[in-house]
């Protein structure tokens, strides 16, 4: 999906991020050749989220995006800071493929129906957890998210560092919050 550009003095296309652009990726799985530049980081982050939507149609995601309401709740409005940081640079997300709701199901912070302040409601997104698990469940995912991207679990690896510590951040909130059970 991406390729490495040697000429390139382009700024990764993720915003708020001053590395070089030097990885490639195609906007859109039916837009072939127009691309967004990334780091290595945020290239892969983008891969990732192509790859969750490689093979569906836009057809179906529709389809898909009508029978979830709490999916559609959530993309309504541009309330989430880093939709409106692509926004501002003018890039369009139709396919919803870049931003938190490309890789974070959204709408999770509300499984449990209940009302949780906008820092944890994030940090259970960063998670990857739901806002009715315990403390320990909860310390379950932060667990093996750390496996994932601490780099002395990938071979010194620290490209994931900005991610590991929005991981450790949101494992704070949570351990603090009292709306959470242990
Ligand atoms: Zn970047």
């Amino acid at each position: 999906m991406s390729g490495e550009s040697e000429t390139s003095t382009r700024i990764c296309d993720y915003p708020g991020c001053n590395k070089p652009g030097k990885f490639r990726a195609p906007k859109a799985p039916d837009v072939l050749d127009d691309f967004y530049w990334f780091c290595q980081t945020h290239v892969r982050e983008y891969n990732l989220k192509w790859n969750f939507f490689d093979g569906t149609t836009e057809a179906e995601m529709n389809a898909q995006r009508s029978k979830d309401k709490v999916w559609e709740r959530e993309t309504k409005p541009m309330g989430d800071p880093e939709a409106r940081a692509w926004a501002r640079l003018g890039i369009e997300d139709p396919h919803q493929i870049l931003g938190a709701n490309g890789t974070r199901n959204p709408g999770r912070a509300e499984a449990g129906g209940r009302k949780l302040p906008p820092t944890e409601k994030r940090a259970i997104d960063i998670l990857e957890a739901k806002a009715d698990w315990t403390k320990s469940e909860v310390r379950k995912a932060y667990k093996s998210l750390i496996k994932v991207l601490h780099p002395d679990m990938n071979g010194g690896d620290r490209s994931q560092e900005e991610q590991l510590q929005e991981v450790v951040w949101a494992w704070d909130q949570i351990k603090a919050s009292r709306n959470f059970k242990d």
